[in-house]
């Protein structure tokens, strides 16, 4: 194994040492057995490919028979959590150990206990690797690899997060759709365009990639794109299928309905439409909707099943977990819009996945807030000043165990920034409480940016 120059390269940086290249391999191929020096070899070989701003170098295999191209692996950081490396599909498959891979050992899917103590889970992490963007050939959507995804904070016992609504996290973090900068208050187009970016980088072999599989036009034609689909080199592993992303104007009765520039549409998924979030009467749109089409048994096209995520408006379509959360978004969006007229940009984000409290003396915690605004203190000199962090939580009329289950990850979530509760319920006190709110959020972001 040998590291190379991103911007060239047939230009070799060096080549790693023996115990670097088993480390590499036993920490990123699926089931390997990790030893204890890996975690650290591997964290300094990608530090040199990722600079922290940007890769660097590219880590190229030597895997396959000598004289033909090399598999490649990337380094990515997300916004949380540490470097780890990515599969560069277009370059070709693996013949080694990460063939099968994984973006770290704690990946792999554990037990996952709902007693277990606060932010102790499986953490929920976004699609690392490309190719599972698409289902594993013959293990049907039921199949372990395909089943729930762990991870996934306060929940209820048998609501975890469907493989598909991973998925669409996946999409609508790396868009933006789940974070709203006080500058761009009337976001969501840029977003899309982002989305396309996206997915035109995430390759799954040397000519197909992440957006020859995704659509966003809910009035495309099924059987016209699965032709498309049947003319693509498709991987081996996978089957043949595409994804359909759009905002629906409403459920009714497991049918997304969404009128179009071409009429009303609606999207019918044969094995029924899943709901994320808390919101499971789906009867609160408009709704993110993710739908899977493939052919079924006969071969006809098809959708074939959906999921889908309370979205905040047509126009501004933060995904959320329920029409509590909204009412929270609706008083946050006032208070960024009335503290930007004070001069400072808060940043919003809606988290759709676990975020990691590292511990002094111990595993990392995980936790996920319902928001977090962000922003700098304000300074003379116009330089960015010192970041805060504020926690949101909404309290919704939700049962009282959930309720429980949620405050108990509260101690988790002071350690990320200030926690703020907003309680909703449906009584005639809410205008009183959505005004203290205001006042509360807003003289502390305030306050903490110095002014
Ligand atoms: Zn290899």
């Amino acid at each position: 194994m040998r590291l190379v120059d991103r911007s060239r390269p047939d230009r070799v940086k060096r080549q790693l040492s023996p115990e670097e290249e088993a480390a590499v391999r036993r920490f990123c191929g699926a089931g390997q057995h990790v030893h204890a020096a890996d975690a650290e070899l591997v964290a300094a070989v990608l530090e040199e490919m990722h600079d922290g701003r940007q890769v660097r170098q590219w880590l190229e295999c030597d895997c396959r028979d000598a004289g033909s191209a090399q598999p490649r692996l990337t380094a990515r950081v997300r916004e949380e959590g540490p470097r780890h490396f990515v599969r560069m599909h277009a370059y070709g498959e693996h013949r080694c150990a990460l063939a099968s891979f994984r973006a770290a050992p704690d990946d792999e899917p554990g037990t996952d206990d709902d007693d277990a103590p606060p932010g102790t889970h499986n953490p929920l992490k976004p699609i690392g690797d490309a190719l599972d963007f698409l289902d594993n050939r013959h293990d049907g959507v039921a199949g372990p690899r395909n089943g729930n995804t762990p991870g996934g904070g306060p929940g209820r016992k048998g609501r975890r997060l469907p493989r598909l609504g991973r998925i669409m996290y996946t999409l609508l973090d790396d868009a933006g759709f789940s974070s709203v900068c006080g500058d761009e208050l009337t976001s969501g187009q840029s977003s899309w365009d982002r989305l396309n970016a996206f997915a035109a980088g995430e390759a799954m072999n040397a000519s197909l990639t992440l957006a020859h599989v995704l659509n966003t036009k809910p009035w495309l034609d099924v059987s016209a794109k699965m032709t498309e689909i049947d003319a693509l080199p498709w991987p081996d592993s996978k089957e043949r299928s595409a994804l359909l992303l759009f905002v629906a104007d409403s459920i009714e009765d497991g049918v997304a309905v969404k009128q179009t520039r071409y009429g009303k549409r609606l999207v019918t998924p044969e094995k029924g439409m899943r709901a994320g979030g808390r919101d499971w009467e789906l009867t609160q749109p408009p709704y993110w909707v993710l739908a899977v089409i493939d052919r079924d048994r006969e071969g006809k096209a098809r959708f074939r099943e959906a999921f889908a995520q309370h979205a905040y408006s047509t126009k501004q379509p933060v995904p959320l977990d329920s029409r509590y959360e909204r009412r929270t978004l609706d008083c946050l969006l006032r208070v960024i819009e009335w503290v930007k007229s004070r001069g400072v940009d808060v940043t919003l984000t809606k988290p759709l996945f676990d975020r990691e409290v590292k511990q002094l003396d111990g595993p990392s915690l995980w936790c996920r807030p319902d928001f977090e605004l962000t922003f700098h203190s304000v300074t003379a000199t116009g330089d960015a000043g010192q970041l805060h962090r504020l926690v949101i939580e909404t309290m919704g009329a939700d049962e009282p165990e959930y309720l429980e289950r949620k405050s108990r990850t509260h101690e988790i979530m002071k350690q990320r920034g200030i926690l703020i509760e907003h309680r909703v319920s449906d009584d005639t006190g809410q205008g009183e409480r959505d005004d203290a709110f205001f006042r509360r959020v807003g003289a502390k972001i305030l306050d903490l940016a110095g002014l």
